[in-house]
């Protein structure tokens, strides 16, 4: 049942009124907008009953975008030691700095922007306990009233965190009503164009979880002018920027001019160095990114963010920070590199199959996804790999209504599971 609330009362489907209750606890109402299941939910609920039933062959999992391989050598000789400096008085450490400690916000600026020519200083860099976070709670600097651009197909997150804190209004059959999604489609590469009207907020991902896509520094140049044309803000997702394996293709959103002005960009160690279950990320946030409130005086959203952090967080757990250090290390690059060459083979081998077998695709050349060109109901493809060939992938539909007729399929696996899972696919393609 869908409710709408007006004034005082409360319109029910079906044309009944209620009076509004008051005098006790409600619940948030935008929570119940949420559609039924987190993606990843149905998918294993799926897998469960598969599995409940008895499958001929263990099952692959291509599914959920989560790591296999283990932490670096020197992540973890970095993580231990941290701990071991919690152990002892004198270098016991009790609660860190909000914003994260500077050894780390200084090597980010440093060899993550600075290197490569992207003016970020160390006090620009928030570290945190992860980018879903982050993507999520960054809403709190905008006004309710922001309206919001998301690239359709994407991460789940940007969209829900959206229906949670009540900026896209209800789901009207084949979207929210109130958000602008911007297709992602074979037309256009998987690359969005910019929105026809306006929009406040602009969600991009790049290299694009599900589709690994990524754009060219014209098009980027494109959205920041849009951005400053309108008034509005980008916050801009690489958490896969360490698969970009080529130096043409744009790595921050702060290689073209002008977007210290207008965007946010948020970077894990998730994907990059399998902290997934570790929890290291950094966002980043110019001094001269500023916005008006409703009388026209801007203020800045460095200023607020770091104030919403002392409120709401204490920081991250100075082991992990160590941890996250240790990959600006020379060995600690190498062995990312390393990792980063794992999957990215991997994404070879899954291209290459479905080449073979005649599937169009893209991505997985600078992201660690293959975004399959499937056709026709992607849920049914999904089960159809999964009872066929015992091999899970991701229903695009999943990732939003432009994801329909597409299956994104993961290279986070180890070698031999991606081998068996290609000779599977073979034979069902
Ligand atoms: C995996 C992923 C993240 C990482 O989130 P963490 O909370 O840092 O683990 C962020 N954005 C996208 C698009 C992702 O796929």
């Amino acid at each position: 049942m869908s409710v709408r609330l007006h004034g005082g009362k409360c319109a029910v489907a079906g044309g009944a009124e209620l009076r509004m209750l008051g005098g006790m606890a409600l619940v948030n109402e935008n929570l119940l907008k949420l559609r039924a299941s987190y993606l990843f939910a149905e998918i294993s609920r799926r897998v469960r009953e598969v599995e409940a039933a008895g499958t001929p062959r263990p099952l692959i999992k291509l599914g959920i975008g989560d790591v296999t391989e283990p932490l670096p050598e020197s992540v973890r000789k970095a993580f231990a030691s941290g701990v071991d400096e919690l152990a002892h008085t004198e270098t016991f450490r009790g609660y860190g700095p909000y914003e994260g400690y500077d050894f780390l916000r200084e090597a980010i600026a440093r060899y993550e922007y600075q290197d490569r020519g992207s003016q970020v200083t160390a006090e620009e860099v928030f570290i945190s306990d992860g980018s879903k976070c982050d993507s999520a709670n960054l809403q709190e600097l905008f006004a309710q009233s922001c309206t919001i651009a998301i690239p359709d197909p994407v991460y789940p997150v940007y969209l829900d965190s959206n229906v949670m804190a009540g900026r896209t209004g209800f789901w009207s059959g084949d979207g929210y009503e109130e958000v602008t999604y911007l297709p992602m489609t074979p037309q256009n590469g998987y690359v969005p164009a910019l929105p026809q009207g306006k929009a406040d907020l602009i969600y991009l991902c790049f290299p694009n979880n599900p589709t690994g896509a990524v754009p060219t520094h014209e098009q980027l140049r494109g959205w920041v002018e849009y951005a400053q044309a309108n008034g509005a803000v980008i916050l801009y997702d690489a958490a896969y920027v360490a698969f970009i394996q080529d130096e043409s293709v744009p790595r921050s959103i702060y290689e073209v001019p002008g977007a210290r002005e207008v965007a946010i960009e948020m970077r894990s160690y998730s994907k990059t160095a399998g902290f997934t279950g570790v929890r290291c990320a950094f966002t980043v946030i110019p001094k001269e990114l500023t916005l008006p409130d409703v009388e026209g005086k801007r203020h800045s959203l460095h200023a607020l963010w770091t104030r919403r952090q002392a409120t709401k967080f204490n920081g991250v757990s100075f082991p992990v920070q160590r941890a996250a250090a240790a990959i600006y290390t020379a060995e600690g690059q190498r062995e990312v590199a390393a990792l980063v060459q794992h999957y990215s083979a991997n994404a070879a081998l899954i291209r290459d199959t479905l080449s073979a077998a005649g599937v169009a695709h893209v991505g997985g050349e600078h992201a660690p996804y293959v975004w399959a060109c499937v056709g026709g109901d992607s849920w049914a493809m999904f089960d159809r790999l999964l009872r066929q060939a015992q091999v899970v992938c991701t229903p695009g539909a999943g990732f939003g209504p432009s994801g329909e007729g597409h299956i994104r399929l993961s290279a986070f696996q180890s070698r031999a599971q991606v081998e068996e899972a290609m000779i599977r696919l073979r034979e069902v393609l």
